[in-house]
C-alpha cells in the first residue's frame, strides 16, 4: 500500500497566478479527504493572512486525513505553523550545493546544524516530522545520504526527497531512491516535478525504487509545468503495477473538475485519466472495435474514473460509426443511408469538427426525403 500525499493546496496553489481563498481550500480538502487522500499537505502558516488562516480552518476541521504544513528551517516558520494548530510538519531545507550557497549565502554544515537544532524540541512534544530535501535531485547523493542518516538518528517520521527542478528520469529515480533506500529505513517520499514531461514516470519509479509516499497535485497543477498529478500517479499504480492505494478512482474526474473550475486551470481535451476527450472515439476502425469490446481500444474503463464514453462523428468515422451513433440518438438507419451520408460527414466535419448531436439527424432528414443527389 502506497500513501498519496496531496499537495494541491501548497504546491499546486504555487502555480504562477493561481490562488484558492479559504473556502475553496476548505472545499477542496474535505473532498480530497472524502475520495481517501489520506495525507495533504496544504500551505506554508508563515505567510500568515488567508494563508494560515486556511490552514488553521482544514486543520480545525477534523478531517480524517494527516495535515501537513510546509515550513523552512527558521523557528518563525515553526512557531508559525503550530499557532495554527499543526500536529504535522514538513520542515524543509535545500540541500544541493548551488541552493545551499547561491540561494542561501550558507554551507553544507549549516543544514546539518538547524535540522539537528530543530528536529529534536519538535519530537519531544509529540509531534509528526516529515523532512524535506528540497533540490536533492540535484545534490550530492552522499550528502542526501548524511543528512537522511542524521535525520533518522533524529528520530524524523518520514524524508521527502524532492526533484525540485524537474530533472530525474525514471531510471535516474529509481537509482537514487533506491541507494537511499538500501541505507535508510526511515519511510521516503518522491516529490517530483514535470519539466521534462516525466513526473508520473518518475513518481512511480521512486516507489518501484523503495518510497513509501507520494506528493502529487490535482491535475498536476504546480510550479512551472507542474507535479506528478494526482489521477496519473493513483491509475498507473493501481492499473499498471497493482499497487493499492486508498483512493476511490471513481471520484477522480470529480475532484479534477472542481481544482480546475477554482484554480481558473482548465484541463486539456487529451489530458491523461481526466481529459474530456479521452474516452472520445472517432476514427471508423476504433469505434467498431470500440462497439464491439471497448477493451480493444481502451486501457480501462471510463466508469473507473468517473467519466463517459463518446463517440464522435468526424473526418475519421467509418459506417458502423454513424448507424451507431444515429441509434443512440433514437433513429435507426440502414448501412445504405450511412454510406450516403458518409461523405457529407466527412465534407462537413473538414470544415468543422466535430459535429454535434443536434447537428446530425438534420442531415438524415434530406436523404429521407429523397434528395440523397444532393450530397455528391
Ligand atoms: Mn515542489
Amino acid at each position: 500500500m502506497i500513501t498519496l500525499v496531496d499537495t494541491t493546496l501548497r504546491d499546486g496553489e504555487q502555480s504562477p497566478g493561481v490562488s484558492f481563498t479559504v473556502k475553496e481550500k476548505v472545499e477542496i480538502a474535505s473532498l480530497l479527504s472524502s475520495i481517501g487522500i489520506n495525507e495533504m499537505e496544504v500551505g506554508t502558516p508563515v505567510m500568515g493572512g488567508n494563508e494560515a488562516q486556511a490552514v488553521k480552518e482544514i486543520i480545525g476541521m477534523n478531517l480524517p486525513s494527516r495535515i501537513l504544513t510546509w515550513n523552512r528551517v527558521l523557528e518563525r516558520d515553526i512557531e508559525a505553523a503550530l499557532s495554527c494548530g499543526a500536529k504535522a510538519l514538513y520542515i524543509s531545507c535545500p540541500v544541493s550545493d548551488i541552493q545551499i550557497e547561491k540561494k542561501l549565502g550558507k554551507k553544507r554544515e549549516w543544514v546539518k546544524e538547524r535540522f539537528s537544532k530543530l528536529i529534536p524540541e519538535l519530537k519531544k512534544e509529540g509531534l509528526y516530522v516529515a523532512c524535506g530535501l528540497e533540490d536533492a535531485s540535484r545534490a550530492n547523493p552522499h550528502f542526501v545520504l548524511e543528512i537522511s542518516s542524521l535525520l533518522e538518528g533524529l528520530a524524523v517520521d518520514r524524508i521527502r526527497f524532492c526533484d525540485t527542478v524537474g530533472i530525474l528520469t525514471p531510471f535516474k529515480t529509481f537509482e537514487l531512491i533506491g541507494f537511499l533506500r538500501k541505507y535508510i529505513k526511515t519511510p521516503l517520499e518522491i516529490h517530483t516535478h514535470n519539466d521534462f514531461g516525466l513526473a508520473t514516470a518518475n513518481a512511480i519509479a521512486g516507489v518501484k525504487g523503495g518510497a513509501d509516499y507520494v506528493s502529487v497535485t490535482v491535475n498536476g497543477l504546480g510550479e512551472r509545468a507542474g507535479n506528478a498529478s494526482l489521477e496519473e500517479t493513483v491509475m498507473a499504480l493501481e492499473r499498471l503495477e497493482d499497487i493499492k492505494t486508498s483512493v476511490d478512482t471513481t471520484r477522480l474526474k470529480e475532484v479534477s473538475l472542481l481544482v480546475s473550475v477554482l484554480s481558473g486551470r482548465p484541463v486539456g481535451y487529451g489530458k491523461a485519466i481526466v481529459g474530456d476527450y479521452i474516452f472520445a472515439h472517432e476514427s471508423g476502425i476504433h469505434v467498431d472495435g470500440v462497439i464491439k469490446a471497448p477493451a480493444c481500444y481502451e486501457p480501462f474503463p471510463p466508469e473507473m474514473v468517473g467519466a463517459e464514453r463518446h463517440y464522435i462523428i468526424g473526418k475519421h468515422s467509418g459506417i458502423s460509426s454513424i448507424i451507431y451513433k444515429f441509434k443512440s440518438l433514437g433513429i435507426t438507419i440502414n448501412r445504405e443511408d450511412a454510406a450516403i451520408m458518409l461523405p457529407l460527414i466527412r465534407r462537413m466535419a473538414e470544415e468543422k469538427m466535430p459535429l454535434t448531436d443536434s447537428e446530425l439527424p438534420d442531415l438524415y432528414i434530406p436523404t429521407l426525403a429523397g434528395q440523397r443527389g444532393l450530397f455528391y
